[in-house]
């Protein structure tokens, strides 16, 4: 077995073991290859091995791997993004995870063919070197950007602090789903808001736990590209 099929394997034992100690179904969580630090062709590998979800943080690396890699995959953008680099990237991504400005969601309504299914940002930790929308602006900014039709509020992203304490990482997780619960409880037609995204290589067991539906897993899962497959 490869050691890509390896890190496969042991990525599905956690995320089954998380979602038997909540009582959760495997299948209510999608898996992000969050595949920005490794090459096209392992990317291939990745798409091969069953991931219908590819997450990529610039531009320029989500146009370079599309063009390497033409077959039917969901593109996630889940990096900082600029309004004028929208144009590039709008039509080619099926989700947005870093939604933190009106001005993005503008621009995603003046370039986007299609409505984009869009996570808002969420900077739940209060880090100053965290980009997102703090918890307590967040219905205002949601609101403010019901009348963009192309811009689908699925739900809410985060970044956990980079830190080892479990604890705190745990309550940022449980922070975001009562913000989560919170808007989804609007019905705001534009913002279903029924989704979570957060959790990566090293917290995505407990972001499962504390109810992502989406985890975002680099290396991890895709490794890292010096090591070999
Ligand atoms: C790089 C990145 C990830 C994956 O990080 P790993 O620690 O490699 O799993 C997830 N989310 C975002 C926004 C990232 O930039």
């Amino acid at each position: 077995m490869s050691n890509l099929q390896q890190r496969i394997q042991q990525i599905e034992k956690n995320i089954q073991a998380s979602c038997d100690k909540v009582g959760r179904n495997r299948s209510d969580i999608h898996v992000v290859a969050v595949t920005k630090g490794v090459s096209s062709k392992r990317t291939k590998e990745v798409m091969d091995a069953g991931f219908e979800h590819l997450g990529e943080n610039r531009p320029d690396g989500l146009m370079a791997k599309i063009e390497d890699i033409p077959e039917e995959v969901n593109w996630h953008f889940i990096g900082n993004l600029q309004s004028r680099r929208i144009r590039d990237i709008v039509d080619h991504v099926s989700h947005i995870h870093s939604l933190s400005r009106t001005s993005i969601a503008k621009e995603i309504q003046k370039r986007a063919t299609y409505p984009v299914d869009c996570f808002v940002q969420v900077n739940v930790s209060g880090e100053a070197s965290k980009s997102g929308v703090s918890p307590e602006e967040l219905k205002d900014f949601i609101e403010s950007i019901r009348h963009y039709d192309k811009v689908r509020v699925i739900g809410l992203m985060t970044m956990a602090p980079d830190i080892k304490d479990e604890a705190e990482i745990r309550s940022n997780f449980i922070e975001m789903r009562k913000l989560r619960d919170y808007i989804q409880g609007l019905k705001l037609a534009h913002a279903p808001c029924t989704e979570l995204s957060m959790g990566m290589s090293n917290d995505y067991e407990i972001a499962i736990e504390e109810g992502a539906t989406y985890v975002r897993i680099g290396t991890a899962l895709v490794g890292e590209e010096s090591e070999g497959d």
